[in-house]
């Protein structure tokens, strides 16, 4: 019989988990409520929410509830003034992680480094960091690795992480910078939710002859969870529902792992551990 296995550490992060808590707690109000940007990247989540009312607003020019959630992510320093002048009831939800990050970004900048933001370009807690930096005045680099920095960098230099980033990513820019002389400080802003559960993933995926990855697929922790898998077990999946998975994933196969994204609910895992237990897919 298939043996799954679900790893030590996985889903709903604590930050995520108050976010999704805010956002029902302001649909229960009896005032009108609208997110952000979609509250966390699940569409499932997502959706769920929309059915107790609460719906997405992607711009705050678009909000027209009475409440508005500001997401896990954080928000620009310029998009919190729009969203204050809305005259609205502010929920802010950004994870106090990435308010420690903000602030980072903005001291360093502060202390006239040059910013390096070691993180995704277009991801939405990225473009924070390198707004709160902006806006104190500092010259701002993004990069996802070492290859992406440029030939000159004005020091002296400050480096904050994107709170989802593998710790290689900034061990990768930080070598690179000190074999051209340059010794950054470093606010090392990586969130232990997320190492904790990669680590647990890589544990896992050692011991399994496949790894599912449950979560959005547009949610770069969860995508980072499946590289890791995918480089340790024989075969890995990143799925946001069963549907996704091969009608025979697991036939021939002795034990499966289970992990997933910080952004996915408990209840989402256990459904894929359960299904997967009773031999669907097999
Ligand atoms: S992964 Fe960490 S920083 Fe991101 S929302 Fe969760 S607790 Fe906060």
């Amino acid at each position: 019989m298939l043996e799954v296995v679900k790893a030590d550490c996985a889903g709903s992060c604590y930050g995520v988990q108050r976010a999704l808590d805010l956002a029902r707690k302001a649909a229960e109000s009896g005032k009108t409520a609208q997110t952000l940007g979609p509250l966390i990247h699940n569409p499932q989540v997502v959706q769920e929410l929309e059915s107790s009312g609460v719906t997405v607003a992607h711009e705050p020019s678009d909000v027209t509830a009475e409440s508005v959630v500001i997401r896990s992510h954080g928000v620009t320093p310029h998009v919190r003034s729009e969203v204050d002048a809305l005259g609205v009831d502010v929920v802010d939800a950004t994870c106090p992680h990435v308010l420690r990050a903000q602030r980072a970004a903005r001291d360093l900048a502060l202390e006239g480094r040059t910013v390096i933001v070691v993180g995704e370009e277009s991801h939405p807690e990225v473009e924070g960091l390198r707004a709160w930096a902006e806006e104190a005045g500092g010259r701002v680099i993004v990069a996802a690795c070492a290859a992406d920095l440029p030939d000159t960098i004005d020091e002296p230099v400050g480096i904050v992480v994107q709170t989802t980033q593998r710790r290689e990513k900034l061990d990768d820019v930080v070598s690179a910078l000190r074999a051209r002389g340059i010794e950054p400080e470093i606010a090392d802003t990586i969130c232990n939710a997320t190492t904790s559960r990669q680590g647990a993933a890589a544990d896992l995926a050692a011991r399994v002859d496949a790894m599912v990855v449950v979560g959005g697929k547009n949610s770069s922790n969860t995508t980072r969870l499946y590289e890791i898998c995918a480089g340790i077990a024989p075969v890995a999946y990143h799925i946001e529902t069963l549907d996704d998975l091969p009608a025979h994933a697991f036939a021939g196969m002795q034990r499966v792992g289970v992990t997933a994204g910080a952004s996915t609910p408990e209840e989402q895992i256990d459904a894929v551990v359960d299904a997967i237990r009773n031999g669907e897919r097999s």
